[in-house]
């Protein structure tokens, strides 16, 4: 069976799950379908703001016992896990309070009468999600999307399918009717299948390239909107006035988090050429502390990756990155447990030539690139496919501000690793996709604006 919890630290298979029959999808597209028929005009915003009030409590109330099944599906340590749970609960509050402002009719300014723009559903969506964050992938393109009305198939990553299964029954227990999120184990065709329902109106995905081609793809050829988040190759510059202790105390977050498996994880540290052994050993002596070991374990701070296949794929780009001239500074020694863990480990020696340099590194894996002038390193960090996130590092917050304006990315943080808060848009430029989630940027992505004329 694809759909499988196989435990990243024990190696062992603890659930598996049957595919979706088609009978299964068509229940669930027929039961979504008929809900954004009673919604679409705005009926019924008040019982799901109770609903999303009722699954902020019960994520709290089940925090540890959530967070444990996001371990156990792709290996998470439980704090992280825990701060994912109690992340998806703020999202539920700042929807449920914002949700009659973002959906208030919009006077729109003519000379020629009356106009306005009614905020409407736009009928069901398929969610295709991923394995590193299970529960916030899930919540942050749901909860706003059952306040506008839109009902939601869910198609998960294969090896964390407890959780996806957890978050949908969680939703249904906080009393949204049936087919408002349905958990669905599909495969790529049925994926196909269900995009080309008419009964779908459009694709969220978030996700490597790879997917996020194939899904669009099958979105655009039926027409249907889709927003696409994608990977990064986050640049981490910093600058010559860069407040040394705030900048250590930074880096072993700004990579190690999720055992470095986030889209936004700051992948490129792009640092003045003077300062490049400061800073290998800043960093040195923040991925030296990390204890490896069980995610369950709340003495333990660095997690397995997700899966053999994760570990074995990061492996062979540290291996290409040594072959094409790396020096490996710190780390890439095997690890003596049985979990599919990856040592820290920092690259040096590395410029736009490295076969590496354009390629999203999915682990704890920091690569280091020096720099001469500002210009340079601006250069550098737009010399990328992607365009996710990115950080400066600087004590003159205007010129960081200037630096950071020149970046082609889709988010930038000012002496600050990567952030998510339910009120900040979160999404990228160029290969990294396209829309935005959260915030009100992500409310709207799938709301008819409906214009209203009057002539005079
Ligand atoms: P992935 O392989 O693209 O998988 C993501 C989802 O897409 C999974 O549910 C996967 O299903 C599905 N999928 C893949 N190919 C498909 C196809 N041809 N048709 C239908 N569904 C398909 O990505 P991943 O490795 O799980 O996730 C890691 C990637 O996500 C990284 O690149 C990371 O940077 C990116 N990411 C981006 C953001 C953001 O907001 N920009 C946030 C988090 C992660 P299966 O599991 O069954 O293959």
């Amino acid at each position: 069976m694809a759909y499988k919890t196989v435990n990243p630290y024990t190696n062992e298979v603890e659930h598996e799950y049957a595919n979706s029959t088609a009978a299964e999808i068509e229940a669930a597209l027929a039961a979504g379908h008929e809900l954004y028929q009673q919604w679409r005009t705005g009926a019924g915003l008040a019982e799901r703001k109770a609903v999303i009030t009722r699954l902020g409590e019960l994520l709290r109330e089940r925090r540890t016992e959530m967070a444990e099944l996001m371990t156990r599906d792709m290996g998470k340590l439980i704090g992280e896990a825990e701060g994912e749970v109690d992340l998806c609960a703020s999202f539920c509050d700042y929807y449920v309070e914002k949700a009659d402002e973002f959906l208030a009719p919009k006077p729109i300014y003519t000379t020629t009468g009356n106009a306005h723009i009614l905020k409407q559903a736009l009928g069901v969506l398929l969610a295709v999600e991923p394995w590193n964050f299970p529960f916030y992938q899930i919540a942050r393109v749901f909860i706003p999307n059952f306040l506008v009305g839109n009902p939601m198939v869910l198609k998960d990553a294969s090896n964390c399918p407890t959780s996806a299964q957890a978050f949908c029954d969680l939703v249904l227990e906080a009393g949204a009717p049936k087919g408002s999120l349905t958990n669905l184990f599909v495969s790529y065709d049925q994926v196909s299948e269900i995009i080309a329902d008419p009964r779908i109106a459009g694709v969220c995905l978030t996700g490597s390239e790879r997917g996020g081609e194939a899904v669009a793809a099958e979105a655009g050829k039926h027409l249907k909107k889709s927003t696409m988040e994608l990977g990064g190759n986050d640049a981490f510059i910093v600058l010559e006035d860069a407040d040394l202790d705030k900048l250590a105390a930074t880096v072993g977050f700004a990579r190690l988090y999720n055992a470095g498996q986030v889209c936004t994880s700051s992948k490129r540290f792009i640092v003045p050429e003077g300062m490049k052994d400061q800073f290998v050993e800043m960093l040195k002596a923040a991925f030296s502390q990390v204890k490896m070991g069980d995610p369950l374990d709340r003495s333990t701070t660095l997690a397995p990756l997700s899966s053999k296949r994760a570990k074995e794929k990061l492996q062979k780009q540290v291996d290409k990155a040594i072959a094409g001239g790396a020096t490996v500074a710190y780390g890439n020694e095997p690890v003596d447990l049985p979990g599919q863990f990856f040592m820290p480990t920092i690259l040096t020696d590395l410029d736009q030539d490295s076969p590496i340099f354009n390629e999203e590194l999915f682990g704890p894996v920091a690569e280091v690139y020096t720099y001469k002038t500002e210009a340079e390193a601006i250069a550098m960090a737009n010399n990328s496919s992607y365009g996710l996130g990115n950080t400066v590092f600087g004590s003159n917050i205007q010129h960081a501000r200037e630096v950071a304006a020149q970046i082609e990315t889709g988010m930038s943080w000012i002496n600050s690793a990567w952030a998510s808060l339910a009120e900040i848009p979160f999404g990228g430029v160029k290969r990294s996709g396209y829309g935005r989630e959260l915030s009100e940027f992500g409310f709207t992505e799938f709301v008819n604006h409906h214009l209203v004329y009057e002539p005079e």
